[in-house]
């Protein structure tokens, strides 16, 4: 074979025959990487041919020559001065030969204090380490951090304020509503929403913390260095105030909100999973409080966690176990003074929880499934009371409430026609309400569904009106009979213009598109009598009755 023009500068390893180069010998020439052999102190014993390119001009052997001083003027010191043994592990950073370079020292053969040091191109390992870090640490669509590149500086920032001693927050941000954006003016405006709220809240933190977009349409911020819960509460605040700034897309301007859950260390957790989730689940708090709002994580939280967990697991044996019961709540007409309707309410009797409420179970049911199996027998159920209560009233109008889950199964018309002709209850009895949300999903899905539904000669009504984002000019592209105005409206009606001006409007928009209105949530004598001067022909709260248990209820009737 023949050898390089290296050969006579090469030394032999330790113990080898002379004249036939050894396999090791052999091997460590063939090496692509650059290879030496050094003493404690950094004398150079060997080197491969790979290794030439570091080591300065050939005329120079550097055989004989001491890595260390060649490393001269680096700006990280190697520490060669530990007597009697080479540094081990990496030093990155370091010039040789003019050109930045790290090092790998690993021990050679035992018994020795000679190390066999690896060169690489420090410019090289950076640009690959930022190839990688763009590849598994960055989102695609805001180049914010990702989920696990945060995970891996929580990690970091969890030693650290270990060892000062210091706390630090995980706050988890999910926007409020996010889907209506993208049902209503597509997934591209959304993406570019985004990248704006990423710029927004990047700009928002000290350099030292790190925005991440963890999901859709959630990002997570880690805050370093914290002296006090009031601190963090203070940031909370200071995002949800900048998110409620107006965005500018488009030629659009967009009103947005946000649910923030807060978790610190150490209280809430020591480790990157504990305070992500308990982040997370504090933020799912604050959304169901309605959002726009911030929450910390508290052992509370916690407990409602694990209970919410046994409900949804309890609630597939429900039905079979008989604790569900359907109540009543009556609608009146204000101009007969009757009443005209009434809307079926879901009750569920924990055997160890007690009554637990529908707002509480029905988001769990919707998650686990479980809510087509309750929906289908809240229908069947209503509707054969519906039948029953006919002969007492007739034309009384059942209303029950319907959840996007079961708006979403391929033949829920066929379902509604089933149940009507298994009960034999007149179409026109039954009402369906939805919500706003549902119909911006799949438009012309929807459309055709309600179409469908509506031939059957069932009625149609939009739950909660006025806290959906559905556009108004959308409302007339579907077939709706009756507005049901949010109790949120009428509960501060008579303290608050604005919710006023809401009412009045909705009531306005329903009567010029042929739709009737029914407010919810009456509470007192004011709100009626001002629900009564705007023209509002149908009521439903407590200020009447309660929702009922049917019994109770057919002695009313
Ligand atoms: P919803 O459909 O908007 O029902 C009205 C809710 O407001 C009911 O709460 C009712 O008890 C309450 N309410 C009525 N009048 C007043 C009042 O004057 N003051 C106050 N403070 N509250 C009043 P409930 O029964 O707890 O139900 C909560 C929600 O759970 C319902 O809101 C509905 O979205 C859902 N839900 C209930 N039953 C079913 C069901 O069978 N299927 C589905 N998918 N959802 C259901
Ligand atoms: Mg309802
Ligand atoms: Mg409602």
């Amino acid at each position: 074979m023949a050898r390089s023009a290296l050969e006579p500068k090469l030394k032999m390893l330790p113990g080898a025959a002379r004249g036939r180069p050894q396999p090791a010998q052999l091997m460590l020439d063939a090496a692509p990487i650059p290879l030496l052999l050094i003493e404690k102190g950094g004398l150079i014993l060997q080197y491969n041919p790979a290794a030439c390119a570091w080591l300065g001009p050939l005329s120079d052997p550097p055989t004989g020559q001491n890595l260390w001083q060649l490393l001269e003027g680096s700006a990280a010191d190697p520490e060669p001065s530990t007597p009697g043994r080479p540094p081990l592990g990496s030093l990155r950073n370091l010039t040789l030969a003019g050109q930045q370079v790290d090092l790998q020292c690993s021990p050679a053969a035992a018994g020795t204090d000679q190390c066999v040091v690896v060169i690489t191109s420090a410019a090289e390992r950076q640009r690959a380490e930022q190839r990688i870090s763009r590849l598994v640490g960055y989102d695609n669509l805001t180049g914010l951090p990702n989920r696990s590149l945060l995970a891996d500086r929580l990690q970091q920032a969890l030693v650290l304020s270990r060892r000062k001693g210091e706390k630090l927050a995980v706050l988890q941000l999910d926007l409020d509503h996010f889907k209506d954006i993208n049902n209503s003016l597509g997934y591209s405006f959304g993406d570019a929403l985004l990248q704006l709220i990423g710029q927004r809240l990047g700009g928002m933190v000290r350099q030292t913390d790190t925005v991440a977009r963890v999901g859709s349409d959630e990002y997570a911020i880690l805050l370093n260095g914290i002296s006090s819960d009031q601190q963090v509460a203070g940031v909370a605040r200071k995002l949800l105030g900048q998110l409620r700034q107006p965005f500018l897309l488009e030629e659009r301007q967009l009103y947005l909100s946000c649910s923030l859950g807060v978790a610190m260390y150490p209280e809430d957790g020591e480790t990157v999973e504990g305070l992500l989730k308990g982040a997370e689940q504090a933020m799912g708090l604050a959304k169901a409080a309605g959002g726009d709002s911030y929450r910390f994580f508290s052992e509370e939280l916690d407990a409602q966690a694990t209970r919410n967990l046994q409900l949804a697991n309890d609630l597939h044996r429900a039905i079979e176990l008989n604790q569900l019961q359907v109540h009543y709540q009556p609608q009146i007409n204000l101009k007969s003074g009757r009443i005209s309707g009434v809307e079926a309410l879901l009750r569920w009797s924990h055997p160890k929880f007690g009554a637990v409420s529908p707002a509480q179970f029905i988001p769990l049911a919707e998650e686990n499934g479980t809510i087509r199996q309750l929906g289908e027998w809240v229908l069947r159920q209503a509707c054969r009371q519906a039948k029953d209560w006919q002969l007492r009233q007739e034309g009384l109008r059942m209303a029950v409430n319907i959840s996007p889950s079961q708006f979403r199964l391929a033949d829920f018309d066929q379902l509604i026609a089933q149940v009507l002709a298994e009960t034999e209850l007149d179409p026109a009895q039954l009402e369906l309400e939805i919500t706003e949300s549902m119909l911006m999903h799949d438009v012309d899905r929807t459309r055709q569904l309600l179409q469908r539904i509506k031939q059957q000669g069932v009625s149609l009504a939009i739950d909660d009106f006025g806290t959906g984002y559905s556009s108004l000019g959308y409302l007339r592209h579907f077939p709706v009979d009756r507005l049901k105005i949010d109790r949120s409206f009428v509960s501060e009606i008579e303290e608050c213009r604005e919710n006023a001006a809401i009412v009045q409007a909705v009531i306005s928009l329903a009567s010029n598109l042929g739709q009737e209105v029914v407010a919810e949530g009456v509470e007192t004598e004011g709100q009626l009598n001002f629900l009564r001067q705007q023209g509002c022909e149908e009521v439903q709260g407590f200020y009447f009755w309660r929702p009922q248990e049917a019994n109770a209820l057919s002695a009313l009737l």
